[in-house]
Order: C-alpha cells, then sequence, then structure tokens
C-alpha cells in the first residue's frame, strides 16, 4: 500500500506518459487486448520480457549463485527450488490463508465499483467539524484528482480539508461521506471481509473436496519442502531457499498499472536461522536487500527502506520480530511510496504450523549438529515483486529530453537494458551491411543486440533512446578504411571511434564489469 512519509516533490513526468511509452514501443500491454483487457491482468511485450527477465536473472544471479558473504564473514548457502501453484489446501489452511488472507472492502451502492477499504481517503472539509450536514469526500489514494470536479462544483478546497484513512472513522460515520464514484452521500457498505486467494476445482467433480486455490505468495512451497531440501541438499542452518514464480490474489481494486496485479510474480528467499539469530540476520538482509535494488539502477532518493511499526505487522509476526518494506516512489504514490520487497522475521511460525497441521509435529524438528540440539528454525524472508521492481525500472529509466526526436530516453543500467546494443550501417550501400552484419553476429552470441539497417540513423537512434539501448555501433564510411566504428553514448550522446574488434570487449567492460 503506499505510504505517504515525504514531503519532497513528485517525479516532473506522468504516468500516463510511462503506461504510453510501455505500450508504444513494447514494454508492457493488457492482457487479452483485442479482447478489450482484462482488469488486473498485463502481458510483457519482447522490451518487457527482456527487461523483466534481466531483472530475474540479476536477482538469481546476486542471491543464488554468487551471493555475497554473510554476517559472519563466510560465503552464504542458498539453494533454488521451483514448486506448484496448485497446492494441496491444507498447505493454505495451515500457512493460515484461508482464514486470515483478507482483506476489508466496501462497495458502493450507487455505482457498484468495490474499493479496499485501507485504500480509501476521507476529505473532511473544516466546517464540518461544526456542521453534521457537511458531507465528506472519499478518494482513491493517491487518485484526487478523480474527485476534483465534485470537488469544484461544491465549492470544496482540497487544501483545507483533513485527510483521514477511511478504516479510522466510525461506520456511523459513512452515512455523511460520498463514494469516489458517487454523487450523493451513504452509499458506501461497511468494511466486509474477502478472500483474495483464487479457488479452482481439481477433477471431474466440483465440491468442497476438490476445492483448490491458486498460490498467493511463492513462499509456501518452499516451507513445506524444507525438510527434502535438509535431507538431500547438504544444506546446514543458516542457509536459505529461494524461488522466483507466479502468484495469484483476487485483489479487490487492482490499479496503478502493473503495480497492484491480479496474477503477478515474486522473488522469495526463505532464510533458515537458529531461533537466536535474527538479531545478527534480520538487519543484515535488510540492508544487503536494500543495496541491491540501489545495483539495479534504484538509486537516487526514489527508493527508501522503512522498518515497520508494531501495529502493522503480519499474522505470524511475535513481539519484537522486525519487518521493513523497501519502497520506490512511484508517480503514482508520490509524494508517497510503495511497497516492492518486505523483508520480515517470521519466526518458526511456517515450519511448525505445517509440522503441526500434516501430524507429525515435534519429529520434524531441526537437528543442528553443531549445537547438538533439535529446533524449528527461524526464517527472514527477504520476498520481493518481480513486476512491481520491472515497473520501477521503467519508472526510474523514464528520462524527458526535448532536445532529442524522441523527446525521452530510457536510461537502464547497461546490466538491465533489455537491448545491449545496436549495430547500424550509416546507409544501406557501399559494404556498410555487410560489416554491421558479421559484427552483430558476432555479438548476439552473447548479448540481445539489434541490427537495425533502415530509416535514417536519426530516426534509428530515436528508437533506441525509447528501448533503453546504452550504446549504438555505427559502421560508416571510415569503417571500412579504417576498421574504427562510432560508439554513441545514449546518457550524454557523446561519440567515440574505437576499434571493431575492441567492441566485444568493450561492451563486457560496461555490461559485466
Ligand atoms: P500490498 O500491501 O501492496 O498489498 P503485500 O504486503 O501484501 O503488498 P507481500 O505479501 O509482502 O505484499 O508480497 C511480497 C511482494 O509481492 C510485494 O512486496 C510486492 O512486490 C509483490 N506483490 C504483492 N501483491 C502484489 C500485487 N497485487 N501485484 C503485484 N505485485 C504484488
Amino acid at each position: 500500500m503506499a505510504n505517504e512519509t515525504s514531503t519532497q516533490p513528485a517525479p516532473v513526468h506522468s504516468m500516463d506518459e510511462i503506461v504510453a511509452l510501455c505500450r508504444r514501443r513494447g514494454f508492457i500491454w493488457q492482457s487479452s487486448e483485442v479482447y478489450g483487457g482484462i482488469n488486473g491482468f498485463w502481458d510483457y511485450g519482447p522490451l518487457g520480457t527482456e527487461l523483466k527477465r534481466n531483472l530475474k536473472n540479476a536477482w538469481w544471479s546476486d542471491v543464488v549463485t554468487c551471493p555475497p558473504d554473510g554476517p559472519d564473514g563466510r560465503p552464504l548457502q542458498i539453494v533454488g527450488l521451483d514448486s506448484t501453484i496448485i497446492m494441496n489446501p491444507k498447505v493454505w489452511e495451515a500457512s493460515g490463508h484461508v482464514a486470515g488472507f483478507n482483506d476489508p472492502m466496501v462497495d458502493c451502492r450507487q455505482s457498484k465499483a468495490r474499493y479496499r477499504a485501507d485504500h480509501l481517503v476521507v476529505l473532511q472539509p473544516a466546517e464540518g467539524a461544526t456542521n453534521a450536514d457537511t458531507p465528506w469526500y472519499a478518494f482513491v489514494e493517491g487518485q484526487l484528482d478523480s474527485i476534483a470536479k465534485k470537488l469544484k462544483k461544491a465549492k470544496v478546497d482540497p487544501e483545507a480539508c483533513q485527510q483521514v484513512p477511511l478504516p479510522e472513522l466510525p461506520v456511523a460515520s459513512y452515512a455523511r461521506i460520498i463514494g469516489p464514484d458517487a454523487d450523493k452521500p451513504g452509499t458506501l457498505t461497511e468494511p466486509r471481509q474477502f478472500n483474495l486467494m483464487f479457488e479452482t476445482w481439481i477433477g471431474a467433480v466440483r465440491d468442497e473436496d476438490s476445492r483448490a486455490y491458486l498460490r498467493p505468495e511463492t513462499a509456501q512451497g518452499i516451507f513445506t519442502q524444507f525438510w527434502n531440501v535438509v535431507d538431500t541438499s547438504r544444506v546446514k542452518v543458516p542457509f536459505g531457499i529461494a524461488q522466483v514464480g507466479k502468484a495469484f490474489r483476487n485483489e479487490v481494486t487492482p490499479r496503478n498499472f502493473t503495480f497492484r496485479s491480479r496474477e503477478f510474480e515474486q522473488m522469495e528467499i526463505e532464510f533458515f536461522i537458529p531461533p537466536d539469530a535474527a538479531a545478527e540476520w534480520y538487519p543484515w538482509w535488510r540492508d544487503n536487500r536494500f543495496a541491491w535494488w540501489q545495483s539495479v539502477g534504484l538509486a537516487g532518493d526514489n527508493l527508501q527502506l522503512r522498518e515497520h511499526e508494531a501495529d502493522e505487522l503480519a499474522h505470524y509476526a511475535r513481539e519484537g520480530a522486525g519487518t521493513s518494506d523497501i519502497e520506490y516512489r512511484f508517480p503514482f504514490t508520490a509524494p508517497g511510496f510503495g511497497e516492492l520487497e518486505g523483508v520480515a522475521h517470521r519466526t518458526d511460525y511456517d515450519l511448525r504450523q505445517h509440522a503441526e497441521h500434516c501430524g507429525k509435529g515435534d519429529k520434524l524438528r531441526y537437528f543442528d549438529t553443531d549445537r547438538n540440539e533439535r529446533y524449528f528454525p527461524h526464517v527472514i524472508e527477504p520476498s520481493a515483486g518481480a513486476d512491481r521492481g520491472t515497473l520501477a525500472l521503467l519508472c526510474e529509466a523514464y528520462t524527458p529530453d526535448p532536445d532529442r526526436p524522441s523527446g525521452v530516453y530510457m536510461n537502464f543500467t547497461p546490466r538491465m537494458a533489455p537491448i545491449k546494443a545496436a549495430i547500424l550501417p550509416l546507409v544501406a550501400k557501399d559494404g556498410m551491411p555487410e560489416v554491421a552484419e558479421n559484427l552483430y553476429r558476432q555479438l548476439r552470441r552473447r548479448w540481445p543486440v539489434q541490427l537495425d539497417v533502415k530509416q535514417t540513423v536519426g530516426k534509428r537512434y530515436a528508437r533506441m533512446d525509447e528501448a533503453g539501448t546504452p550504446y549504438c555501433f555505427t559502421i560508416d564510411g571510415q569503417t571500412l578504411e579504417d576498421q574504427t566504428v562510432t560508439v554513441r553514448h545514449r546518457d550524454t550522446l557523446e561519440q567515440q571511434r574505437i576499434n571493431i574488434d575492441q567492441v566485444p570487449s568493450f561492451l563486457e567492460q560496461k555490461i559485466e564489469g
């Protein structure tokens, strides 16, 4: 949920412009768009697929293949897992999701719209304190503009109003609230629980016994296979299990582009530690994960780390268990922030729950050979969203520049850029296309690169600026004479000549170095 903790100005560019670029250049489209789309579901086009894959690959490489040393100075042990989306429904009873995975929601009797109660904010005009007939105006957090007309007509100045989150108001006061899409007060229902898990049925018969769920998080696949991993992988606590995969939540109000989708991808680590080791590992993971998001390009002050208040802690958290969010200031949350990743000390809640629910109880305690004792390990869980991460990369990279033909360029880091380089023959004659194709064939073995022969070179540069391609190599008349090419740097527009033989090492150093 967006959270307003900063007073810094919003980024100048609007979300509409970013969404338009994503559509135009094939980063992200509505799912089933030819049929009018489907609310809360998004497809990634060719550029978006590469961008999201780069983010997921970087995550896998930096947390599983080659993680940093832990707080004890030892190389971290983390292994991968790929568990199913549909699991035995008892998993979700044990995890607490069947009973507790609810969002309170309110319906509008007039517009039939449905909102998450904790997403609604109510504007209270100052005179409302004394006059009980003065209506209050609800709007969806971050979307005050959507009720601007209504406020203008009623001569209400939002600047002179107090903003109160709906859950903080007594239900008795709903009678005076005008809903975001209503024009009269008293149409909002009181908040009701709504289970966010998508249901399905297994086999031919649809009844209670065949009911199953699409997983709302990847974590439970990890917890239920914890014992198999321990038995087969020679891992010893402290160690982690990592998984990237789809999760599904029937969000009440999917919105803000891909930020709140109904189908999305998570990148989760469950890091198992001795019960008394959270003070050592929790801050290490929190700071390490924050630094990772900086390393993929969210290095400015649009990224923040926020430690949870005690009343925000999740259902599994016990007193003293830390939880923090790594948050990004999206254009639609500004000046507030939206969550990219949660880092939580989940205690031993999940392993204990599964041990109890599967009937094996204490027999499933982990045996620590170093300490010569049995226990349920505690868990530090860094749980990140690949789609929210990709969206943050897109928002951060979007750089308007009126002096360029494209009017904008995407300044992804070379590691995240969907296309690493373009190879452009200046003109499609005089042997230039042949030299360009040779270079292209050589580079494509190692990186996603593009050969673009047609149109003026200016138009081709403009296309690469919008795709966020950091380098363009241009083959011109001089190349044929002295074997040099021009490198155009996307951000500075600087041009330099290097030998054509040096292009692979140049790219390697920029992307991997
Ligand atoms: P929120 O409060 O925004 O609903 P959450 O706290 O429920 O998020 P978690 O359960 O901690 O989210 O999930 C971990 C990560 O999964 C989030 O940090 C986010 O990046 C991603 N995520 C969760 N829900 C969605 C969603 N509906 N669409 C896209 N990504 C999501």
